[in-house]
């Protein structure tokens, strides 16, 4: 792994997470809250904590953030401190700034500003478990764009000991299988004769449309 430097600026549920995990993983993590206490509880899960306020743009150049690549605006109800922020740091220079996004106007608003990452950590997470809930075959999922996604769907009794030729998934789906897995064993080079077992995971990849029609017909 090359280890990268970030900041996260608001250190509330979402961005204290991100803190703790990428210092977990191993990258130097600056960590920055206007709450002189959440600076002291982020004291043991980051590389350095400080308490400044993010709109402030002294105090940013201060602490030295143009040093760093990666910048996460995690603050939460405060829109405009988020949008100043966010301004702020592209004025800055800094390449990549990921910012959490309370509504669509803020939204629209970041993306204006220049934001290059702008994430809705609640409404992903609500339609992924969603996704989950809803399907008894569906493990996970990654949407390439709003039409495509790879799926990790689970083989049921109908695809039992048959081979990929069988199925012929692409053919009738339109749909390909890009690996598979039995038990902890993945195949990356799935060959026609291979057989599929209940209980195996196809990792595929398709137009949403097809994948659904895959998910409803074949299972
Ligand atoms: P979440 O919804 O992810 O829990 P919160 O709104 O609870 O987010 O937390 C946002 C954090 O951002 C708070 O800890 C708050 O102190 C911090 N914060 C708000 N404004 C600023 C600012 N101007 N500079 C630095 N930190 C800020």
């Amino acid at each position: 792994m090359v280890k990268k430097q970030f900041s996260v600026i608001g250190l509330g549920r979402f961005g204290g997470s991100i803190c703790k995990e990428l210092y977990s993983i191993g990258h130097e993590v600056m960590a920055i809250d206007l709450s002189e206490d959440k600076v002291e509880e982020y004291g043991q899960y980051a590389t350095h904590a400080i308490q400044l306020d993010s709109t402030d743009e002294r105090s940013l150049i201060n602490v030295g953030i143009r040093n760093f690549d990666e910048v996460i605006v995690a603050i939460g109800d405060d829109i405009q401190a988020s949008v100043l922020t966010t301004l702020l740091l592209k004025e800055l220079g800094i390449k990549k700034v990921v910012v959490k996004a309370q509504n669509d106007y803020h939204h629209k608003v970041l993306e204006k500003i220049g934001a290059d990452v702008i994430v809705h950590p609640e409404y992903e997470t609500a339609k992924r478990v969603a996704h989950n809930l809803s399907s008894d075959t569906l493990i996970d999922f990654i949407d390439l764009s709003e039409e495509y996604s790879i799926a990790e769907l689970l083989a049921t009794s109908k695809m039992n000991n048959r081979s990929l030729a069988e199925l012929d998934i692409r053919a009738k789906y339109g749909v390909t299988v890009l690996a598979y897995k039995n038990n902890n064993h993945v195949n990356i080079a799935p060959s026609p004769d291979d057989l599929i077992r209940l209980g195996t995971i196809l990792v595929v990849m398709g137009h949403k449309s097809d994948l659904e029609r895959f998910e409803n017909a074949a299972f």
